[in-house]
Protein backbone atom coordinates (compact mmCIF):
# COMPACT_ATOMS: atom_id res chain seq x y z
CA UNK A 1 0.00 0.00 0.00
CA UNK A 2 2.97 2.43 0.84
CA UNK A 3 4.68 1.33 -2.17
CA UNK A 4 1.42 2.46 -4.43
CA UNK A 5 1.15 5.39 -2.82
CA UNK A 6 5.11 6.48 -3.71
CA UNK A 7 4.06 5.10 -7.55
CA UNK A 8 1.06 7.79 -7.21
CA UNK A 9 -1.87 5.12 -7.16
CA UNK A 10 -4.54 4.75 -3.93
CA UNK A 11 -5.63 1.47 -3.38
CA UNK A 12 -9.07 3.38 -3.99
CA UNK A 13 -8.00 2.71 -7.49
CA UNK A 14 -7.31 -0.88 -7.72
CA UNK A 15 -10.38 -2.69 -8.48
CA UNK A 16 -9.00 -6.15 -8.86
CA UNK A 17 -6.66 -8.22 -6.34
CA UNK A 18 -4.91 -11.63 -7.58
CA UNK A 19 -3.49 -13.76 -5.30
CA UNK A 20 -1.41 -16.89 -6.30
CA UNK A 21 -1.48 -18.52 -2.42
CA UNK A 22 -2.39 -17.43 0.41
CA UNK A 23 1.72 -17.71 2.30
CA UNK A 24 1.49 -14.19 4.58
CA UNK A 25 4.55 -12.72 2.30
CA UNK A 26 1.68 -12.47 0.01
CA UNK A 27 -1.62 -12.16 1.78
CA UNK A 28 -0.01 -9.88 4.21
CA UNK A 29 -1.63 -6.35 3.36
CA UNK A 30 -5.36 -7.94 2.67
CA UNK A 31 -6.45 -7.47 5.92
CA UNK A 32 -5.35 -3.30 6.20
CA UNK A 33 -6.40 -2.93 2.48
CA UNK A 34 -10.04 -3.70 2.94
CA UNK A 35 -9.72 -1.95 6.35
CA UNK A 36 -8.46 1.25 4.84
CA UNK A 37 -11.36 1.84 3.38
CA UNK A 38 -13.13 2.61 7.19
CA UNK A 39 -11.56 5.39 7.78
CA UNK A 40 -13.77 8.30 8.90
CA UNK A 41 -12.88 10.42 6.41
CA UNK A 42 -13.08 7.64 3.73
CA UNK A 43 -16.05 5.80 2.21
CA UNK A 44 -13.04 6.88 -0.50
CA UNK A 45 -14.14 3.54 -2.41
CA UNK A 46 -16.66 3.77 -4.84
CA UNK A 47 -15.14 1.35 -7.36
CA UNK A 48 -16.50 -2.28 -7.34
CA UNK A 49 -13.22 -4.88 -6.02
CA UNK A 50 -12.97 -7.85 -7.12
CA UNK A 51 -11.02 -10.35 -5.31
CA UNK A 52 -9.56 -13.57 -7.01
CA UNK A 53 -7.33 -16.49 -5.76
CA UNK A 54 -7.50 -20.64 -6.01
CA UNK A 55 -9.65 -22.97 -4.79
CA UNK A 56 -9.92 -21.74 -0.73
CA UNK A 57 -9.78 -17.72 -1.22
CA UNK A 58 -13.48 -17.89 -0.07
CA UNK A 59 -12.94 -19.60 3.01
CA UNK A 60 -9.84 -17.68 3.63
CA UNK A 61 -11.92 -14.63 3.73
CA UNK A 62 -14.11 -16.09 6.05
CA UNK A 63 -11.56 -17.15 8.61
CA UNK A 64 -10.25 -13.24 8.60
CA UNK A 65 -13.75 -12.16 9.37
CA UNK A 66 -13.93 -14.57 11.92
CA UNK A 67 -11.18 -12.40 13.71
CA UNK A 68 -12.33 -8.76 12.16
CA UNK A 69 -15.71 -9.04 11.59
CA UNK A 70 -17.61 -6.22 9.78
CA UNK A 71 -13.96 -4.36 9.66
CA UNK A 72 -13.19 -6.44 6.51
CA UNK A 73 -16.57 -6.23 5.19
CA UNK A 74 -17.18 -3.47 1.52
CA UNK A 75 -20.46 -2.17 1.20
CA UNK A 76 -23.16 -4.12 -0.65
CA UNK A 77 -22.29 -5.20 -3.98
CA UNK A 78 -18.40 -3.88 -3.80
CA UNK A 79 -16.45 -6.52 -3.25
CA UNK A 80 -16.51 -9.64 -5.54
CA UNK A 81 -14.62 -12.62 -4.24
CA UNK A 82 -13.57 -15.20 -7.47
CA UNK A 83 -12.15 -18.59 -6.87
CA UNK A 84 -10.15 -19.90 -9.49
CA UNK A 85 -9.56 -24.04 -10.20
CA UNK A 86 -6.53 -25.11 -8.25
CA UNK A 87 -6.35 -28.86 -9.67
CA UNK A 88 -7.07 -27.82 -13.58
CA UNK A 89 -6.34 -25.40 -16.02
CA UNK A 90 -9.09 -22.34 -15.24
CA UNK A 91 -10.35 -19.76 -17.52
CA UNK A 92 -12.36 -16.05 -16.61
CA UNK A 93 -13.11 -13.70 -18.96
CA UNK A 94 -13.08 -9.89 -17.50
CA UNK A 95 -14.54 -6.50 -18.72
CA UNK A 96 -11.32 -5.33 -20.63
CA UNK A 97 -9.07 -8.58 -19.97
CA UNK A 98 -9.21 -12.75 -19.42
CA UNK A 99 -7.50 -14.62 -17.01
CA UNK A 100 -6.19 -18.04 -17.73
CA UNK A 101 -4.86 -19.56 -14.63
CA UNK A 102 -2.69 -23.47 -14.05
CA UNK A 103 -1.99 -24.83 -10.38
CA UNK A 104 1.65 -25.09 -9.22
CA UNK A 105 3.81 -26.45 -6.90
CA UNK A 106 3.56 -24.49 -3.81
CA UNK A 107 0.78 -24.86 -1.65
CA UNK A 108 -2.62 -26.73 -1.89
CA UNK A 109 -4.30 -23.33 -3.43
CA UNK A 110 -1.45 -22.07 -5.28
CA UNK A 111 -2.14 -21.17 -9.02
CA UNK A 112 -0.03 -19.02 -11.37
CA UNK A 113 -1.83 -15.98 -13.66
CA UNK A 114 -1.66 -15.40 -17.29
CA UNK A 115 -3.63 -12.17 -17.98
CA UNK A 116 -4.42 -11.50 -22.05
CA UNK A 117 -5.14 -7.87 -22.79
CA UNK A 118 -7.58 -6.98 -25.04
CA UNK A 119 -5.41 -6.20 -28.03
CA UNK A 120 -3.78 -9.76 -27.16
CA UNK A 121 -0.54 -8.98 -25.50
CA UNK A 122 -0.29 -10.90 -22.25
CA UNK A 123 1.82 -11.08 -18.98
CA UNK A 124 2.48 -14.04 -16.83
CA UNK A 125 2.87 -14.32 -13.01
CA UNK A 126 3.95 -17.45 -11.49
CA UNK A 127 3.55 -16.84 -8.20
CA UNK A 128 5.63 -19.14 -6.00
CA UNK A 129 6.38 -21.89 -7.49
CA UNK A 130 8.56 -25.12 -7.89
CA UNK A 131 9.58 -26.01 -11.39
CA UNK A 132 6.49 -27.58 -13.21
CA UNK A 133 5.18 -28.14 -16.87
CA UNK A 134 2.25 -26.38 -15.68
CA UNK A 135 3.67 -23.18 -16.56
CA UNK A 136 5.78 -23.99 -19.76
CA UNK A 137 1.64 -24.17 -20.97
CA UNK A 138 0.71 -21.49 -19.23
CA UNK A 139 3.32 -19.00 -20.10
CA UNK A 140 3.82 -20.47 -24.13
CA UNK A 141 4.60 -17.25 -26.40
CA UNK A 142 3.55 -14.60 -23.79
CA UNK A 143 4.98 -11.07 -23.98
CA UNK A 144 6.51 -11.31 -20.60
CA UNK A 145 7.13 -13.83 -17.84
CA UNK A 146 7.23 -12.63 -14.09
CA UNK A 147 8.72 -15.66 -12.47
CA UNK A 148 9.59 -15.99 -8.91
CA UNK A 149 13.09 -17.12 -7.97
CA UNK A 150 13.50 -17.14 -4.46
CA UNK A 151 17.26 -18.47 -3.93
CA UNK A 152 20.50 -18.96 -5.88
CA UNK A 153 21.05 -22.18 -7.79
CA UNK A 154 22.96 -24.06 -5.07
CA UNK A 155 20.51 -22.86 -2.59
CA UNK A 156 17.23 -24.63 -4.17
CA UNK A 157 15.10 -25.67 -2.10
CA UNK A 158 11.42 -27.33 -2.79
CA UNK A 159 8.04 -25.66 -3.33
CA UNK A 160 10.57 -23.01 -4.95
CA UNK A 161 12.51 -21.78 -8.31
CA UNK A 162 16.17 -20.58 -8.75
CA UNK A 163 17.93 -18.54 -11.54
CA UNK A 164 18.57 -21.57 -14.07
CA UNK A 165 15.33 -23.01 -13.40
CA UNK A 166 13.54 -19.89 -14.19
CA UNK A 167 15.63 -19.23 -17.23
CA UNK A 168 14.69 -22.94 -18.19
CA UNK A 169 10.82 -22.12 -17.98
CA UNK A 170 11.41 -19.11 -19.77
CA UNK A 171 13.24 -20.54 -22.79
CA UNK A 172 10.54 -23.53 -23.42
CA UNK A 173 8.16 -21.04 -22.95
CA UNK A 174 9.47 -19.08 -25.24
CA UNK A 175 8.50 -16.04 -23.57
CA UNK A 176 8.84 -12.09 -25.21
CA UNK A 177 10.84 -11.54 -21.97
CA UNK A 178 11.46 -13.03 -18.19
CA UNK A 179 11.43 -10.37 -15.44
CA UNK A 180 12.67 -12.16 -12.21
CA UNK A 181 11.41 -11.50 -8.73
CA UNK A 182 10.59 -12.41 -5.34
CA UNK A 183 14.12 -12.94 -4.16
CA UNK A 184 15.44 -13.80 -0.92
CA UNK A 185 18.42 -11.94 0.84
CA UNK A 186 20.92 -14.86 -0.35
CA UNK A 187 20.24 -13.40 -3.62
CA UNK A 188 21.81 -10.61 -3.27
CA UNK A 189 24.96 -12.25 -2.84
CA UNK A 190 24.85 -13.98 -5.98
CA UNK A 191 25.19 -12.97 -9.64
CA UNK A 192 21.50 -13.68 -10.17
CA UNK A 193 21.37 -12.74 -13.99
CA UNK A 194 24.47 -15.10 -14.78
CA UNK A 195 22.79 -18.30 -13.09
CA UNK A 196 19.72 -17.36 -15.54
CA UNK A 197 21.55 -16.84 -18.50
CA UNK A 198 22.92 -20.47 -18.04
CA UNK A 199 19.42 -21.54 -19.34
CA UNK A 200 17.99 -18.41 -20.81
CA UNK A 201 19.34 -15.85 -23.45
CA UNK A 202 16.09 -13.31 -24.17
CA UNK A 203 15.66 -10.33 -22.65
CA UNK A 204 16.01 -10.48 -18.66
CA UNK A 205 15.04 -7.92 -15.86
CA UNK A 206 15.47 -8.57 -12.31
CA UNK A 207 12.68 -6.70 -10.98
CA UNK A 208 12.73 -3.64 -8.50
CA UNK A 209 10.60 -2.13 -6.05
CA UNK A 210 8.56 0.85 -8.53
CA UNK A 211 9.58 -0.62 -11.60
CA UNK A 212 7.36 -0.01 -14.59
CA UNK A 213 7.35 -2.05 -17.53
CA UNK A 214 5.83 -1.38 -20.73
CA UNK A 215 4.22 -4.96 -22.50
CA UNK A 216 4.07 -4.16 -26.54
CA UNK A 217 2.86 -7.13 -29.12
ZN1 LIG B 1 4.85 -18.97 -0.68
ZN1 LIG C 1 6.50 -15.97 -1.23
Amino acid sequence: MRRLLEAQTTIFEISHLFYSHFHPDHTGEFVPFIFATKYPDGGQRKMPLTIAGGRGLLNFYEGLKSVYGHWIELAPGLLEIIEFDNKNADRKPFEDFTVNTAPVQHNEESIAFRITGSAGSSVVYTGDTDYCETIIDLAKGADLLICECALPDKLQTPGHLTPSLAGELAAKADVGSLVLTHFYPECEKTDIAAECRKTYSGPLVLAEDLMELEVKR
